[in-house]
C-alpha cells in the first residue's frame, strides 16, 4: 500500500508527519506523494481540505484520514496521542472505506473556456463591496433574483461549516443532497428571496446567472479567486466522492454534538 501525508507545517504537525512516515515505512509501506492509496492529514480540517484538492484528480482510488493538532475537526478526528494505533490499523488493512457527496460547480464564461471544480465542503459567490444580484434557476426554472451579500452552496459534509455558521441546515452525508443558504438577502416591498436555506436531490441542478457582467468572488472550499465575464454558474451534486478511512465508528450526529454541543 501507498501513501503520503499532507501537514499543517507547524511544529507539531511536522513532527507527527515525520513520525507517521517513519512507522508506515517500517510496516512496508511505501511513500508516494504522486499516487497514494491513503492519505494521512495532520493539522485541522483546512488541512484535510488542501489533501483533498491535492488528490482530486484520483478521489477513486485514495482514501483520507485526519488527525487534528487543534481542536478536534470534523474530518480530523483522531488524536495526536492515537498515532501508533493508526498506523496499525493502516498497516494491517483494518478500516472500512466511507464514501460522502461532493458538490460539482461549472463556470461557464462569455469569452473564454469554461472550468469545472469539486468541493468538498462549499462554493461561496460573494461581492465585496456593492450587493451581489444573481439570478437563481433551478432545474432550467427562473426561481428568483437573488439580491444581498452572496450565497453558499454547500456538500453534507460541509453543512457542519460555513453553511451552518449562516444558519443552514446541519445534513447528513449519506443524503445524496446540496444545499443553498442566503448570506444577508434583501427583503423588503420591491424585492423578494425565498429566505430560508434549499436542499436539492442529486438529479436537481442550480444555475446562478449573474445581473450587469457583476464581478464577484467565488471561494471554492479554501480556495477564492475572482471573476468577471461570467454568463452562468451550474451547481449540481458531483459523480466523484470522496472516500474517507474509517477504523472505529464514529457516528456523524455524535460528531455533531461533540464538536458543537458538548461542553468539553
Ligand atoms: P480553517 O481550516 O481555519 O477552517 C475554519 C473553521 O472551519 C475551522 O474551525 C474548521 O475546523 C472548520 N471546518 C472546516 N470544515 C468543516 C466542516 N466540514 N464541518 C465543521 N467545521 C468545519 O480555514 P480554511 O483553511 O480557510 O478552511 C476553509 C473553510 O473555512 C471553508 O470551507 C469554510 O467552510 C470555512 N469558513 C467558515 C466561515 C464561517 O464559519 N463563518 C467563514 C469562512 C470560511
Amino acid at each position: 500500500m501507498k501513501f503520503a501525508v499532507q501537514s499543517r507545517r507547524d511544529d507539531q504537525s511536522n513532527e507527527l508527519m515525520e513520525l507517521a512516515k517513519s512507522y508506515l515505512t517500517e510496516f512496508g509501506l511505501v511513500l508516494d506523494e504522486e499516487a497514494p492509496d491513503i492519505v494521512l492529514s495532520i493539522g485541522g480540517d483546512g488541512t484535510l481540505l488542501h489533501a483533498f484538492h491535492r488528490y482530486s484528480n484520483r478521489l477513486d482510488k485514495t482514501a483520507f484520514v485526519g488527525i487534528h493538532t487543534g481542536h478536534l475537526g470534523f474530518y480530523a478526528d483522531w488524536k495526536p496521542s492515537e498515532l501508533e494505533k493508526l498506523v496499525l490499523s493502516i498497516a494491517k488493512k483494518e478500516f472500512n472505506v466511507v464514501e460522502y457527496p461532493l458538490l460539482e460547480v461549472q463556470v461557464h464564461r462569455k469569452h473564454s473556456e469554461s472550468s469545472t471544480f469539486l468541493a468538498l465542503n462549499e462554493v461561496t459567490i460573494k461581492s465585496p463591496d456593492v450587493t451581489l444580484v444573481m439570478d437563481v434557476e433551478l432545474n432550467g426554472e427562473h426561481f428568483e433574483r437573488f439580491r444581498g451579500d452572496g450565497l453558499c452552496i454547500s456538500t453534507p459534509s460541509g453543512s457542519t461549516a460555513y453553511n451552518k455558521a449562516l444558519g443552514g441546515a446541519i445534513i447528513h452525508p449519506t443524503l445524496q443532497a446540496f444545499q443553498i443558504t442566503e448570506m444577508a438577502s434583501i427583503n423588503n416591498r420591491v424585492f423578494r428571496t425565498v429566505g430560508a436555506s434549499l436542499v436539492l436531490p442529486a438529479h436537481h441542478n442550480c444555475a446562478l446567472k449573474p445581473v450587469n457582467d457583476q464581478q464577484f468572488n467565488m471561494t471554492v472550499d479554501h480556495i477564492s479567486m475572482t471573476e468577471t465575464d461570467v454568463k452562468s454558474i451550474m451547481f449540481n451534486v458531483a459523480n466523484e466522492r470522496v472516500r474517507f478511512a474509517r477504523f472505529r465508528p464514529f457516528p456523524f450526529w455524535e460528531r455533531v454534538h461533540d464538536s458543537f454541543v458538548a461542553n468539553e
